[in-house]
């Protein structure tokens, strides 16, 4: 049997990945804090811009892309040699974990694969055409998989990190600040999420988290700070029923704040 080497699989990420222009990966260093939402909502918001956008989920262990876009159980369509992501509206396309796994939890292709060869696979194995852009949903933390997927891919254009708003958003964006800087990779901002709750009968605000920690670490480590994104219950709703949050609540704050975030994230990298 042909064995694919080391250099035939990087030589096919390059080719297929010279097709899309920017590719940023959206990253936190604890889970929870709306990473996912975050990368599901700049994917949806540059894709009603016009942008062509695809939105890959590297979250081997807990994939939420697929349920968050009402795709779950969706299975890409396969030739045998590569596989075509699965399309959410117009412009955009993504591909999870959970693209490949049945409903009930069984996985139907690359079974038992090594993290590394699944990583090669999404870059290299699946027909994302010309994109304008590819966001990158990491895993939380700073291991294997944004390591990896940082190291393979070529030209990555940034980085978001995703935090909330505590005291310890700041030692949380000091280490996901300082990976993407080690690798190379530009810090495109902070974003803090969850930052407030509007109190549904005064009106008035209740920080959930203590607000100001993202901006005070964007501040401290000289980033840009991409804006405060406040708690919605219908953000929630939306991740949990498979509904674009973006699309279907787009003048809320939240919603608002997003789009605005993925603006400022993205600003500059059309121009060069
Ligand atoms: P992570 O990827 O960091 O683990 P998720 O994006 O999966 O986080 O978000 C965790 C949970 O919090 C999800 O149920 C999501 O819908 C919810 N969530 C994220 N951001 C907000 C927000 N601003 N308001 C309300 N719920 C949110």
């Amino acid at each position: 049997m042909h064995q694919v080497t080391i250099d035939e699989s990087m030589s096919r990420i390059k080719e297929n990945m010279a097709k899309v222009k920017h590719k940023i990966i959206v990253m936190s260093n604890k889970g929870g804090v709306g990473k996912s939402s975050v990368a599901l909502a700049f994917a949806s918001a540059l894709s009603s811009k016009g942008f062509k956008t695809g939105l890959l989920d590297i979250d081997i262990h807990g994939p939420s892309i697929a349920k968050m876009t009402g795709k779950e159980g969706v299975l890409p369509v396969s030739d045998g040699k590569a596989l075509e992501p699965v399309r959410v509206k117009e412009n955009l396309v993504m591909l999870s974990m959970g693209s490949l796994i049945r409903r009930g939890g069984t996985p139907v292709i690359w079974r038992g694969p090594m993290k590394l060869n699944v990583l090669k696979q999404f870059l290299a194995d699946v027909r994302w055409g010309v994109l304008d852009y590819l966001i990158i949903d990491a895993p939380p933390g700073t291991g294997d998989e944004p390591l990896s997927i940082c190291q393979l891919l070529p030209g990555l254009a940034g980085g978001v990190v995703v935090t909330t708003g505590q005291e310890v958003a700041l030692l949380d964006s000091v280490k996901a600040v300082n990976f993407l800087r080690q690798l190379g990779v530009r810090v495109l901002g902070i974003l803090e999420n969850m930052a407030e709750f509007p109190c549904p009968h005064c009106g008035g605000k209740i920080d959930l988290f203590k607000a100001g920690g993202g901006e005070k670490a964007a501040e401290t480590l000289g980033v840009e700070f991409l804006g405060r994104v406040p708690f919605d219950p219908g953000l929630l709703e939306a991740g949990d029923k498979g509904r674009l949050f973006m699309d279907t609540k787009k003048d809320s704050p939240a919603a608002r704040a997003l789009a605005a975030a993925a603006e400022k994230a993205v600003k500059g990298l059309e121009e060069k």
